[in-house]
């Protein structure tokens, strides 16, 4: 099944007058080039959950997400490619028509339901409700976040260890739940420091990270942090100076971002670049989480 996928996906080496002054090294791994539907980390966090689903012998997946959700989009693909069914629980009311991303994943079979912003919240009763009303489905937390999501982000991280000629000094990528950080550190075990730049308000991150890696039972190395200075507003919020940093990457480097994550990762990356945070002759690698449609 995975013949149809992009697989290892593209590591390429980034330069620019700007790079070439500042004397780093930038390299981006292309996971937005694994599918043009299942781009990304997406993927990569669903790969395993497929096969937790198919051991325990349930039809489909059930799962929750926004309603602009690269999660939902990309479960509902997944369902239509493999054949699958999916069901995605979306926060908040139906809206009129459907945006984008709902609109393609009824149009790829998953039965959307909607559910109110203050039972989304509490976690437990939301599995109990789901799992008693749809026992034949496989529940996936929000975002695919979960023990099972590790190994397919762990496997982003071995590319990128056997792509590179040389072990990378700093690995970078948007933290939205953390679930692909998580799976980011443990198929790196501490050869290079991970940096995680947040597309959210708050500092839940650190302590979602660490209770995910122990739950899956995996070491934490401890070389990681959360860069919490570049989510513009919160999520999915957007600033003309984000916007035209977007704009201006694509025209330099001829590699669509998008403003939710990406744009906000290679934003910060850049700035910490500019200000000279990563010491002359680093080699830093980027990862493209995807996301573009
Ligand atoms: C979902 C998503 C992320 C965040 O991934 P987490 O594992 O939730 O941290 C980053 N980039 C893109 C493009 C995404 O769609």
């Amino acid at each position: 099944m995975k013949n149809i996928l992009n697989f290892p996906s593209p590591l390429v080496k980034l330069s620019s007058d700007f790079l070439f002054e500042k004397a780093v090294n930038l390299w981006m791994k292309r996971e937005d080039l694994i599918h043009p539907q299942l781009s990304g980390n997406k993927w990569r966090k669903l790969e395993f959950n497929l096969e937790e689903m198919r051991r325990q012998r349930k039809k489909g997946i059930l799962t929750f997400g926004g309603a602009y959700s690269n999660h939902i989009y990309a479960t509902a693909a997944a369902g239509q490619l493999f054949d699958f069914s999916t069901i995605g629980i979306i926060r908040g009311e139906e809206t009129l028509p459907l945006n984008p991303t709902l609109a393609f994943a009824r149009q790829a079979g998953m039965q959307l339901e909607y559910l109110n912003r203050t039972t989304y919240r509490d976690k437990e009763k939301l599995t109990k409700i789901y799992q008693s009303r749809y026992p034949d489905y496989y529940l996936l937390p929000e975002g695919g976040t979960n023990i099972h999501a590790i190994p397919g982000s762990a496997r982003t991280a071995a590319e990128i260890v056997e792509q590179l000629p040389l072990l990378p000094d700093y690995i970078c990528l948007a933290c939205g739940t953390g679930g692909t950080l998580a799976g980011i550190v443990a198929g790196l075990d501490g050869v290079s420091e991970v940096l995680g730049f947040s597309v959210l308000k708050g500092d839940f991150h650190q302590r979602d990270i660490r209770e995910l890696l122990t739950n899956a039972n995996i070491r934490d190395p401890e070389n990681w942090s959360i860069n919490t200075e570049y989510h513009f507003g919160g999520y999915a919020r957007r600033t003309p100076e984000l916007d035209k940093f977007i704009a201006d990457f694509k025209k330099e480097y001829d590699i669509p971002l998008e403003w939710i994550y990406t744009g906000k990762l290679m934003y910060g990356v850049f700035d910490l670049i500019e200000k000279g945070v990563f010491p002359k002759g680093s080699n830093i690698v980027v990862i493209h989480t995807g996301g573009i449609r």
